[in-house]
């Protein structure tokens, strides 16, 4: 596969200044050799001390959300000005508990994923479905609807900005994994679904993470798939024991 691993860790609102300081250094040195790609996406308040840890590295400097809007009246919100001001370089958008808990649509996602482009960030798509949309055999169906609105107005030329991460929700955090074929399944659907909306060309290079519970005894087995280029972690990114194994794999 002449695409690159890229292997993310989403912490989530855990760790403090201190302890994601020390998760950072033990990152930066225990994956310098690393041949993949790498991302940690701290919380917010824990950005600006990450930033001058994992700067120089192999490891990109990612935000779990942003607000839709470059500035203004937004009382809690995090405008991408403020991000880019940090060093922020990817943005994880449309995470499953932004969907889910805090009422996230397909079009807000669409505003933020525009708005992080116009300002140079790159962009993690997550998409994927709820188990009873999986039983109902709806699982394409609702990956191909969050794609295509998500991506709407988004021209070719920024296609090489953007990561599709598929995270069946009902995976995540639950210890449950898609099977490697089951998941792989809906990576080559999303990969041909692209190739229609923007040429085999763009579908060959877009990057598609696997993310529901990743560990260091199944990554090997999902990322050896044919359409599954990297992992989006959670729970197995908050320790260098879980998560250097997963980013060193192969
Ligand atoms: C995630 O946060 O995107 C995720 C996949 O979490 P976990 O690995 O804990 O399932």
């Amino acid at each position: 596969m002449s695409r690159t691993y890229y292997i993310a860790g989403n912490w989530k609102m855990h760790k403090t200044r201190a302890e994601a300081a020390e998760l950072a250094k033990a990152l930066v040195s225990q994956l310098k050799d690393g041949k993949h790609r790498y991302l940690v996406a701290p919380s917010f308040t824990l950005i600006e001390t990450v930033a001058p840890i994992v700067k120089g590295s192999n490891i990109r400097l990612g935000a779990q959300n942003m607000a839709c809007e470059e500035q203004g009246a937004h009382t809690g919100e995090v405008s991408v000005l403020q991000l880019k001001d940090l060093g922020v370089q990817t943005v994880i958008l449309g995470h499953s508990e932004r969907r889910h808990n805090y009422r996230e649509d397909d079009a807000l996602i669409n505003k933020k994923l525009k708005l992080a482009l116009k300002h140079g960030l790159e962009v993690i798509l997550c998409i994927g479905e709820l188990l009873e949309e999986r039983e109902a055999g709806k699982a394409e169906q609702v990956c191909e609807t969050q794609v295509v609105k998500g991506l709407e107005g988004v021209p070719a030329a920024e296609l090489a900005n953007i990561v599709i991460a598929y995270e069946p929700v009902w995976a995540i955090g639950t210890g449950k994994t898609a099977t490697p074929e089951d998941a792989d399944a809906i990576h080559a659907f999303v990969r041909k679904l692209i190739g229609k909306l923007y040429g085999t060309d763009a579908a060959e290079k877009i990057i598609i993470q696997y993310g529901g519970s990743v560990k260091p005894d199944n990554a090997a087995q999902l990322m050896a798939k044919e359409n599954i280029d990297g992992a989006l972690v959670g729970g197995a990114a908050l320790k260098p024991d879980t998560f250097v194994p997963i980013a060193l794999f192969g």
